[in-house]
């Protein structure tokens, strides 16, 4: 199987040709066509073997993780997501891994009514790398819009995806279970962003972790965070799997969650939870926004806790 029978068999199919998509995979370049008055919000990620996944992933989780974090990454612009473009590195060409890492990436990306218009195809390390294309009509989500007084709040629960990890080969659990499909299949929340938009004033997807990546809020606009550790949504695996302090170390700074933090105006709280709650999504208050810099977080007990590591940072 060449290069090209790869790309025909396995991520042609993914692509379509017609209306928006003037030239999909097998030319040169992607055309596409923007519908008038629309902004482009691009995104780019590349998940490593060892690095981001571990070497016995299955290949339909990665398929699916690949496209998730990226999708991840416009729902947190509250941007509609439209085309993916996969660059894809690996040792060997095998059918069955290829068909499986395909079924994955496809059934994320149709999830989000996303389209493959094309890619690149080389042999190496393990590597892929995934662009993603959405549209904005007007309203995008950026990470510089927090105020002082607003409160904090994050989509789901925080922590499932690192304490997958310590319970990969854990075979008959069903709390293992959960947790790994938390990493495996994370669960971009595109709805949620969209219909919380309106009210939204900064936002960020939680992927290195919660405490380092509210820091990237309160940097940008200039205020600071504080966090009320006893108000992290924890799943019931979590709180199963592991005890007490691990699991709010997990939440706070584990990463991997993919879920959304924000902020909006303390006078929108009802009518951004009775939004939520319409969408069928859980989304809890965390903190709130003050003058300052940073982020603090604070134990049951009103005193500051430090955590040794904010969340994940490659060259460290
Ligand atoms: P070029 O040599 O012009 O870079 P390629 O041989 O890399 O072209 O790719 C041929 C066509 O297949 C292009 O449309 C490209 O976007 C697409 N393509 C290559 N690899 C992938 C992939 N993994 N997934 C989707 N499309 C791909
Ligand atoms: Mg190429």
């Amino acid at each position: 199987m060449d290069e090209f029978e790869l790309i025909g068999r396995y991520f042609a199919p993914l692509g379509r040709s017609g209306g928006d998509v003037i030239r999909g995979i097998g030319d040169d370049a992607a055309i596409v066509q923007l519908p008038p008055g629309q902004r482009l919000v691009v995104a780019v990620d590349t998940l490593v073997e060892g690095r981001h996944f571990p070497p016995d992933i299955a290949p339909e989780a990665l398929g699916y993780r690949a496209a998730a974090v990226n999708l991840s990454d416009l729902a947190a612009m509250a941007a509609q997501p439209r085309y993916a473009l996969l660059a894809l590195t690996m040792p060997t060409a095998e059918h069955a891994w290829l068909s499986a890492f395909a079924r994955g990436f496809a059934a994320a990306l149709s999830g989000a009514d996303c389209v493959l218009i094309g890619g690149d195809t080389t042999r190496g390390p393990l590597t892929v790398t995934v662009q993603v294309l959405g549209t904005v009509a007007d309203h995008a989500l950026t990470r510089d819009a927090a105020q002082p007084g607003d409160l904090v709040l994050v989509s789901g629960t925080l922590g499932d995806a690192r304490a997958a990890l310590d319970v990969m080969d854990r075979v008959g659990d069903a709390d293992a279970d959960f947790l790994r499909a938390r990493f495996e299949r994370p669960t971009p929340r595109l709805a949620l962003a969209t219909a919380l938009a309106p009210w939204v004033h900064a936002a960020i997807d939680v992927s290195d972790g919660l405490v380092q990546d509210l820091g990237h809020i309160a940097a940008a606009s200039a205020v600071g965070l504080e966090i009320e550790l006893a108000k992290l949504p924890l799943s019931e695996s979590l709180s199963r799997t592991v005890d007490a302090a691990q699991a709010l170390v997990y939440a706070a700074t584990g990463g991997d969650d993919y879920e959304l933090a924000f902020t909006v105006a303390a006078a929108q709280l009802d009518r951004v939870l009775a939004t939520a709650a319409s969408a069928g999504e859980r989304v809890s208050v965390i903190g709130r926004v003050c003058e300052g810099s940073g982020v603090r977080c604070f134990g049951a007990d009103g005193r500051q806790v430090v955590p040794a590591q904010p969340g994940y940072r490659h060259f460290d």
